[in-house]
């Protein structure tokens, strides 16, 4: 059985800094214990709506009245039945685990990762799990992050800092649209960047402009792009 569609307006299409993640607080962990390649990784494809949207009282509960302070700025865990199985994806297994493994040390297998993501984001993409995972393999793929910066200079590097106009204006001129990114800080407290939020529609496949900052993880002028 079908569910209703969910309507979003873009994705994020997420991807991490493995040198990042490690200089922080809580540090790291690796699938298997195997440290993975110096590369970018997916942390999500996330259906995201434009701007945010007050709560609305919904059809089967029409005495809940709109709420002035609830706001909604994506869908989230669209379908609680539809729990994430290995068997679905098993063909790409194997590009997951190069693409998108945890670096968390909450465990050394990227399965509660992958399972996370699927719930929370996946179920409102409007894709079936193999949809879902191939998209955002695939869009990985086609804008290769780690050497779109390294065209352009921008090296992993404890010494160096960058701009971040000029990394956002390499992935811009590079994928033909706006990206956003997130930072975080390393353990000294340097700012560095951290995510890089690709905007894609709906389909999963069209690079389209990211509308603004993300929330939560504001970056400064110059940032470092750690060696991992
Ligand atoms: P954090 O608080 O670490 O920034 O985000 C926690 C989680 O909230 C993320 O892993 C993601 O699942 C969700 N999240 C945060 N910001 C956004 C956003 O802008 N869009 C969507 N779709 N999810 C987000
Ligand atoms: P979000 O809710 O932000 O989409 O996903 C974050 C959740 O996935 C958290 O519960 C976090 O502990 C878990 N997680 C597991 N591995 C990773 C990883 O490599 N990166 C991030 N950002 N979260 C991870």
């Amino acid at each position: 059985a079908s569910s209703a569609a969910t309507d979003f307006d873009f994705f994020y299409h997420v991807q991490q800094w493995p040198g990042s993640f490690c200089d922080s607080k809580k540090g790291c962990c690796f699938p298997a214990n195997v440290k993975p390649a110096a590369d970018f990784g997916i942390h999500g494809l996330w259906p995201n709506y434009a701007a945010c949207r007050p709560v609305t009282a919904d059809a089967d509960a029409p005495e809940i009245r709109i709420s002035k302070t609830k706001k909604e700025c994506w869908p989230e865990s669209c379908n609680a039945t539809d729990a994430f199985s290995l068997l679905q994806v098993r063909d790409l297994l194997g590009d997951m685990d190069r693409n998108w493994g945890t670096l968390s040390c909450k465990s050394n297998d990227s399965t509660p990762f992958w399972s996370h993501e699927w719930e929370k984001h996946g179920t409102c993409s409007n894709m079936d799990q193999h949809v879902y995972f191939a998209a955002a393999l695939q869009y990985k793929a086609r804008f290769n992050l780690t050497r779109i910066l390294f065209d352009v200079g921008i090296t992993p590097s404890d010494e160096k800092t960058y701009f971040l106009s000029s990394i956002r204006d390499a992935i811009t001129e590079a994928t033909g649209s706006k990206p956003s990114i997130g930072c975080n800080k390393g353990v000294a407290g340097e700012m560095q960047l951290f995510e890089v939020y690709l905007c894609v529609d709906r389909t999963g496949t069209r690079p389209v402009d990211c509308p603004g900052p993300v929330q939560g993880r504001k970056c400064s002028d110059k940032v470092q792009f750690p060696a991992f």
